[in-house]
């Protein structure tokens, strides 16, 4: 159910409206709009419910939700969300670039990486410290030490740091270091780990399943944000098909979609999305057309030598001209990047 309050209700009669809802044994939700405030009163549907509350202070309608995920949807929230992590900004209107090297190596590599995609206009670095690799062989990144460098390269470039965490027993060490906490497309379903993210209150960006529908995705969000964690964006990073032209196959309406159904913001990732360095630059253009609220994008100074995704990674000067043309996508549609 939505409490939606009277425009210029006040903050004693929306105190009152959370415990009505909290005695009901709902969990409420307050969102604050530009225009009223909403309750989002989450919990089994009983019939009764509707009654008890419509006839409170301030309260102007209560309504159903109809969709299956609740805080996440735009019928609770009507304007867009924007999530902020330092320099980085994504969503309502702003669009973040987040870059870096798909694994933290060494140095040398994070910091030469940091100090050129700053340059190029990047307001967060990427980089992974614990890396899900498909084979236990493959290098399984440099763990607590990447956490370090990375640490070390938000301190002289000032850019937020995104990386991943794997498990529910790291996301009080890797909070510890990260700006923005990455729950991979391995882990969307992880409904512990997002539970644990969700309670961290860390900004989250959160991968779509390389097989998951865009309800699971959305009720993926739900987990984080029901623990009271508002600041989640959406990662669309492309889905397993019967193409193989293509890593994963790049599916850009899903911007628009999840526009219609969320308020969340919406990052692309072309670089797992397509697997191919040449086809990232167009496809982060057309993800910016498309209406993406930011892009994480693969980045190292040394492709051919990179410990993972060299194939799909950007050299320094690939990553400037990236930036250059979606810096002139988004001029066309009134934004800057
Ligand atoms: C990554 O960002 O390097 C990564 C492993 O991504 P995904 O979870 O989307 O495969
Ligand atoms: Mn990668």
């Amino acid at each position: 159910m939505i409490v939606v309050m009277e425009k210029g209700a006040t903050g004693p009669q929306i105190q009152h409206m959370v415990q009505r809802v909290e005695a009901l044994g709902l969990k409420a939700h307050v969102i604050q709009g530009t225009e009223r405030t909403v309750i989002a009163a989450i919990g089994e549907k009983r019939s009764e419910t509707k009654e008890a509350l419509a006839s409170g202070p301030g309260v102007a309608d209560v309504v159903p939700i109809l969709a299956p995920y609740k805080v996440a949807s735009r019928e609770v929230k009507k304007e867009p969300t924007q999530v902020t992590a330092m320099r980085l900004k994504v969503g309502a209107g702003a669009v973040g670039i987040i870059a870096g090297p798909c694994s933290v190596e060494n140095e040398e590599q994070i910091l030469t990486t940091a100090r050129a995609v700053r340059a190029a206009g990047a307001t967060a670095l990427r980089g992974g410290a614990f890396k899900p690799r498909t084979s236990p062989y493959s290098f399984q990144g440099l763990k607590d030490e990447g956490l370090k460098l990375l640490a070390m390269a938000r301190k002289e470039t000032g850019l937020a740091i995104v990386t991943e965490v794997m498990a529910t027993e790291d996301v009080e060490l890797v909070s510890e270091y990260a700006d923005v906490l990455q729950v991979g497309a391995r882990n969307m379903q992880n409904y512990r780990l997002l539970e644990a993210v969700g309670k961290a209150g860390r900004p989250v960006l959160l991968k779509r399943g390389p097989s998951a529908t865009m309800e699971e995705l959305l009720l993926a969000a739900e987990y984080i944000l029901n623990e009271g964690n508002p600041h989640v964006m959406l990662c669309e990073r492309g889905i397993r098909t019967f193409e193989s032209h293509t890593r994963f196959t790049l599916p850009l309406a899903t911007v628009p979609y999840l526009h219609h159904k969320t308020h969340l913001p919406i990052v692309v990732d072309p670089s797992h999305g397509t697997g191919h360095t040449y086809l990232v630059p167009d496809m982060a253009a057309a993800s910016i057309a498309a209406g993406a609220d930011g892009l994480i994008l693969e980045v190292h100074p040394d492709p051919e030598r990179a410990l993972s995704d060299g194939y799909q990674s950007l050299n320094l000067p690939q990553f400037a001209e990236t930036m250059a043309k979606c810096r002139a996508v988004a001029a066309a549609l009134g934004k800057s990047v």
